[in-house]
């Protein structure tokens, strides 16, 4: 067991949860940043609460803001951190053709804004700094797997600004001589992932048609292709990335990609639904075979600006110089998704049915 400090950003996030619970396991003590809201944001590490004044407590959580320079570095110097893990972002690539300004203020600048206050207060060799760098770095133009040497070519202002703080969390490194490393993660999915995100919003459609709660589910562009593994496998990458005695950047991916139309076709098989598409664009609509309702449409309004058409990350490096490779198949992802979605629309459904 581990005596270190962590510091995570963006605490309250899919990875955040994973990570502070193999953290905790380890023997970590856990300090997390959480941003003030009008409404409760902690419901993915709410099990691992507990009262700070109980002995031996190790999990911590402080408000603060990737936008608020000064909160970032007194934050940082009351929890004197051995490990920083950066996972805070607006982290939705169709959000941030809405909001591009908020998007590189929190996700550029607020990297530069942790980086600094790890210079100002001379944190230098002995904080190890992790910047969640993302596949949306590549583009997707190509059809052949991305390396850590593969170009960059961001198309959204999301891309764009994790761009940036690849780059800063590399000029650190050089500069100031930072532990700093990249982690350039291909999509990560669980039960916990954001509710906007195709698979989930996916996986949530299936549970709440099959408890008769939704008719149809509106998607865009089914022809994109991704690399999805689980968020648990790639927090266990993060952690193993900065264990390394020299910094350095790393893919974490599967090596193996779906589209979009083989992950709702998969989420529906769960549920023992087949489905048979017909039409084609805009008009294409996917029907159950057996009762013959009509389950999915095409929305516009789905698809974006500029798409990423192509995400297949190569993980050789992770597997040769980490060890690390993922556990879990693309199958056992989208069923444990979709049996965790069934489980909450059964109470989500039960609640509706007592309160009439
Ligand atoms: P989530 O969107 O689930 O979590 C993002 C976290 O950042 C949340 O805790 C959120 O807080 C916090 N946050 C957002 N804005 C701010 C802000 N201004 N100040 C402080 N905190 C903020 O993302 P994931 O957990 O899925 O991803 C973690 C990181 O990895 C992100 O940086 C993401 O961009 C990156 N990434 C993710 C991939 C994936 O497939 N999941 C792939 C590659 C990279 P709140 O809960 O209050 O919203
Ligand atoms: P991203 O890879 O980080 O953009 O993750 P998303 O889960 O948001 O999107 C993955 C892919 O699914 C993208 O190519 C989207 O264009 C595509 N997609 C198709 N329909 C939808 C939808 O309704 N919502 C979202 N979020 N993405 C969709």
């Amino acid at each position: 067991m581990t005596n270190k400090t962590a510091l995570i950003i963006g605490v309250t996030g899919q990875d955040g949860s994973y990570l502070t619970e193999l953290l905790l396991e380890k023997g970590y003590h856990v300090h997390g940043l959480k941003r003030r809201s009008s409404s409760f944001n902690t419901a993915r590490v709410d099990h691992l609460y507990v009262d700070p004044r109980t002995p031996g407590a190790r999990f911590q959580m402080h408000f603060g803001d990737l936008t608020d320079a000064m909160n970032l570095c007194r934050v940082i110097q009351e929890v004197r951190p051995d490990e920083i893990y950066n996972l805070g972002a607006q982290s939705h690539v169709q959000v941030s053709f809405e909001t591009p300004e908020y998007t590189a203020n929190t996700d550029a600048l607020g990297t530069l804004r942790i980086l600094e206050a790890m210079r100002i207060l001379k944190l230098g060799a002995d904080c190890r700094y992790y910047q969640a760098s993302t596949s949306e770095l590549f583009g997707g133009l190509g059809e052949t797997a991305q390396r850590e040497d593969t170009p960059f070519h961001p198309r959204s202002p999301y891309a764009a600004a994790k761009l940036y703080a690849y780059w800063m969390t590399i000029n650190y490194r050089e500069a100031y001589g930072f532990h700093a490393s990249n982690g350039i993660l291909f999509n990560h999915e669980s039960p916990r992932r954001g509710e906007t995100f195709v698979t989930r919003k996916i996986t949530r459609a299936v549970a709440a048609i099959e408890w008769g709660m939704q008719d149809k589910l509106y998607l865009g562009n089914l022809e994109t292709k991704r690399d999805w593994g689980h968020a648990k496998d790639y927090v266990e990458g993060m952690w193993r990335i900065l264990q390394q005695d020299a910094p350095d950047d790393y893919v974490l991916a599967t090596g193996e990609v779906h589209t979009v139309r083989e992950f709702v076709e998969c989420a529906f098989d769960v549920v023992g639904r087949t489905i048979v598409w017909e039409g084609h664009g805009v008009d294409e609509v996917g029907y159950d075979r057996k009762s013959g309702e009509r389950l999915i449409e095409i929305d516009p309004r789905y698809f974006r600006p500029a798409e990423v058409d192509f995400l297949l990350g190569d993980p050789g490096k992770a597997w040769a110089r980490l060890g690390w490779s993922p556990t879990i198949s693309f199958s056992n992802l989208v069923s444990e998704m979709v049996m965790s979605d069934v489980n909450v629309m059964m109470r989500e459904k039960g609640r509706n049915d007592l309160h009439g």
